[in-house]
């Protein structure tokens, strides 16, 4: 299973913090298993470690259907610090492996030391690829200078958050680096004001919703994956219609009206 086979994954940021919600989270990720969805990201900031547990969770007895990915934070991203922490990560999932391995942003370590580390949970099998998060052309250029390539860099990416079109996004492709676009629902405010009512208008006129055609519109691109999150089985279900959409030339043409493509380098946006 490559991590862009199929094009919507399952985001998991603030799930498991609320026990209340706990069910509703659990049943809305094997929704997501159940209509094929496979990459499933967390991390171990994520509640400290209380998204990874909820994910260990929904995900047991059926590890085999997961891409399951997972990150560390800067602090520990030593070559002894990033073994314990996906140890502990490993711990939380109740899993043996992960698929993917990310470095969650860039910290003070020495890049190469924390590149060495991931490279060696490689080898020795506790995760199947090692990729980075947050990275922007600059720190794509420092990895490629150590003579390394991530498998994916997972960043900031929606309709709203266009600058890695200009310079990002080229240089990604050009050097076979996959795209995990993160907050792809700009964690909601995607559908407020002006620009969420001319969506609404858009995605009706496509047939579809504008949750979907965001989604769609993210991922467009092969070698692309979004990973928007919900703790609603209905709106998983909704997300996963984004896979169904076709975006004529038309659509696309609707959309840069509305949500104008970049025309000189942004500095990467982070949330
Ligand atoms: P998203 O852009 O995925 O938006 C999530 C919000 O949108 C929630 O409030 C959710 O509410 C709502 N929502 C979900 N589906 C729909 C829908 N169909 N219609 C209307 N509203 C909807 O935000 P995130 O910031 O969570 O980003 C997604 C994932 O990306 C994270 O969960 C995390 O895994 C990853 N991430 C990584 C970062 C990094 O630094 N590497 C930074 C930020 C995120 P409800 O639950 O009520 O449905």
């Amino acid at each position: 299973m490559n991590l862009t086979d199929i094009p919507i994954g399952i985001g998991t940021w603030f799930l498991g913090e609320d026990r209340r919600k706990r069910d509703s989270e659990i049943t809305a990720i094997r929704r997501g298993l159940d209509l094929g969805l496979r990459v499933i990201d967390t991390a171990e900031m994520y509640g400290s470690g209380a998204s990874e547990e909820l994910v260990g969770e929904a995900i047991a007895g059926r590890r085999d259907d997961v891409f399951l990915v997972s990150k560390v934070l800067p602090s520990n991203a030593s070559a002894s610090g990033v073994r314990r922490a996906l140890e502990a990560s490993l711990y939380r999932l109740n899993t043996d492996h992960l698929d993917l391995y990310l470095y969650h942003w860039r910290g003070h370590h020495r890049l190469e030391e924390t590149v060495e580390a991931l490279q060696a949970a490689v080898d020795d099998g506790l995760i199947g690829a090692w990729g980075v998060s947050n990275f922007d052309p600059a720190d794509m250029d420092d990895l490629a200078d150590l003579g390394v390539t991530p498998a994916t860099n997972q960043i900031l990416y929606n309709l709203l958050r266009r600058g890695p079109e200009y310079d990002l996004l080229p240089l990604m492709r050009e050097r076979g680096v996959d795209l995990m676009a993160y907050s792809p629902l700009e964690q909601g405010r995607l559908f407020q004001g002006q620009p969420g009512k001319l969506l609404s208008e858009i995605a009706a006129e496509a047939g579809t919703t504008p949750a979907a055609l965001a989604l769609a519109w993210a991922v467009r691109e092969p070698g692309s994956i979004a990973i928007p999150r919900t703790s609603s089985p209905e709106r998983m279900e909704e997300n996963a219609s984004a896979l169904q959409v076709t975006l004529t030339p038309e659509i696309l043409r609707d959309l840069d009206e509305v949500f104008t493509p970049p025309s000189g380098p942004r500095p990467l946006e982070v949330l």
